[in-house]
C-alpha cells in the first residue's frame, strides 16, 4: 500500500507574461508598505525600474548581491534593511539575489517577494546559504521561504543563452534528484517529471530564440517545478558533489550542475530504474544519463569539468571531500566510484548508453 509524507510549503505564485505589473498590489497583499529592493550590480537597472514602479512603497535599493551570499554582504544588507525601516524585501534576480533576501529574512522575519529572472529555483525553497571564510553553510528555515513569487517570463528574455542553458540544467537537476529522493512522494515526482519535460522541450528554443515568450514561459514553468521539487524533498549525490566542487574549487554554480548531472544520473542508474525511466521519458531519450548529456551538448553548454576551470590535479582531493560526510544516496557512495565519476565528468565523456529501463505506469 502506498504511504508517504508530503509537507506542502505555503507560497503564493503569480505567473505569466506581464505579471510584474501586479507588483504594487502584491506588496499590498503582503500587508507591506516599505520594500527594500535587492539585486546584483549587473541587474541594478532592472531593480531601479522596480523601485520606480513601487513609488512611495520602496525604501531603497541594495544592489550588492553576489554568488553564494558572503557573510559580509549579508551583514551590509541586513544593516540596510534595519536602517531603512523596510517591512519586506523584493528580490529581483537569480539565486544569488534571492539568497541575499533569505539572509535578511533569517534574522529579521521580513517577508520576501521574489521576482526570479533565472531558472535556479531558490524562490521555492526554505533553504538558505551563507559563505564565511570560504566555506558555505546551508540550512532550512521556513522564515526564508518567499511568501510571494512573481514569475514573469518577459524578465528572463535578457538572460544570455549560456546562463539560460546552464540555469535550465540546474533546474532539471533538482527534478532528477527529486525522483530518487529518500523522501520522494508521488506528488513531487509528478511535478519533477513535468519540470524535466517542460525544460527539455523549451530550452533548445530558448537558446536559439531568446525572445520567444512561449518557450520562455514553458522554461520558467519548468523551473518553478524544479524549485518546488528542491524545496520539498531531500537531494543526493549530484547536489552534494556540486556543492563540494563549487565550494572547494570555486567552480561556477549552474555550469557545474550542467556538467555533473549526466554522470550523477549514470552513477545512480543501477539502483533507481523507475526514476531513470521517468527522466528518460520526460527527455524523450533512450536513457536518462545520455539524454541529459545530449541535451546539454545540444544547448552548447559545457560538458566537461575541464572546460569550466577544474584542474586535473584537484580530482583526488574533490573525491576525498565528497566522501567525507555521509549523506543519503540511493547507491552507496564509494571513493573509487566518485573518483571515476569525476574523471568522466572532467573528460566530458558521454555516459555509456544503458539499456532502456522498463517502462513505468
Ligand atoms: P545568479 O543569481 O548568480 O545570476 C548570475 C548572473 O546573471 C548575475 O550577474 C545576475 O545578475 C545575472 N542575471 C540573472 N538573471 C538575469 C537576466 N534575466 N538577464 C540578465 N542577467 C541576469 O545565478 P543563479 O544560477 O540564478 O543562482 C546561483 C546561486 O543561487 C548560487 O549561489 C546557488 O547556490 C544559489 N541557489 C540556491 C538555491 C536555494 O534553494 N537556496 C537554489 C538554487 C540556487
Amino acid at each position: 500500500m502506498l504511504s508517504f509524507v508530503y509537507d506542502m510549503l505555503p507560497s503564493r505564485v503569480i505567473f505569466g507574461v506581464g505579471c510584474l505589473g501586479k507588483l504594487p498590489e502584491e506588496i499590498e497583499h503582503l500587508g507591506a508598505t516599505r520594500a527594500l529592493v535587492l539585486s546584483t550590480p549587473e541587474q541594478r537597472e532592472q531593480a531601479a525600474e522596480i523601485v520606480q514602479r513601487l513609488g512611495s512603497h520602496a525604501v531603497g535599493l541594495f544592489d550588492r548581491a553576489v554568488m553564494h551570499v558572503p557573510i559580509e554582504v549579508a551583514a551590509a544588507a541586513r544593516d540596510e534593511a534595519r536602517r531603512s525601516g523596510a517591512d519586506c524585501c523584493v528580490a529581483v534576480g537569480g539565486g544569488s539575489t534571492t539568497g541575499l533576501a533569505k539572509a535578511i529574512a533569517l534574522v529579521s522575519d521580513l517577508p520576501i517577494l521574489a521576482i526570479p529572472t533565472t531558472y535556479a529555483g531558490s524562490e521555492m525553497t526554505p533553504i538558505w546559504g551563507l559563505t564565511e571564510d570560504g566555506s558555505k553553510k546551508t540550512g532550512r528555515d521556513p522564515r526564508v521561504l518567499p511568501k510571494t513569487v512573481l514569475y514573469d517570463p518577459a524578465l528572463t528574455v535578457s538572460m544570455p543563452a549560456m546562463l539560460s542553458a546552464t540555469s535550465g540544467m540546474n533546474s532539471i537537476a533538482h527534478c532528477v534528484e527529486a525522483l530518487y529522493a529518500k523522501d520522494a512522494n508521488p506528488i513531487i515526482s509528478m511535478m519533477a517529471e513535468e519540470g524535466i519535460r517542460a525544460l527539455a522541450k523549451s530550452l533548445p528554443v530558448v537558446v536559439k530564440e531568446p525572445g520567444n515568450l512561449e518557450a520562455r514561459s514553458d522554461a520558467l514553468y519548468g523551473a518553478w517545478l524544479g524549485g518546488l521539487s528542491l524545496g520539498a524533498v531531500g537531494m543526493a549525490l549530484h547536489h552534494k558533489l556540486c556543492h563540494t566542487l563549487g565550494g572547494a574549487f570555486n567552480l561556477p554554480h549552474a555550469e557545474t550542475h550542467t556538467v555533473v548531472l549526466p554522470h550523477a544520473a549514470a552513477y545512480n542508474a543501477p539502483t533507481t530504474p523507475v526514476a531513470m525511466s521517468r527522466i528518460a521519458r520526460a527527455l524523450g531519450a533512450a536513457s536518462a544519463a545520455t539524454g541529459l548529456y545530449d541535451l546539454a551538448a545540444a544547448l552548447d553548454a559545457p560538458t566537461s569539468l575541464a572546460a569550466i576551470g577544474m584542474k586535473a590535479g584537484d580530482l583526488d582531493k574533490a573525491a576525498e571531500i565528497a566522501v567525507q560526510n555521509p549523506y543519503h544516496n540511493p547507491r552507496p557512495i564509494t571513493r573509487d566510484g566518485i573518483r571515476a565519476l569525476l574523471e568522466n565528468a572532467f573528460q566530458g565523456r558521454r555516459p555509456q548508453d544503458q539499456a532502456s529501463p522498463a517502462a513505468v505506469d
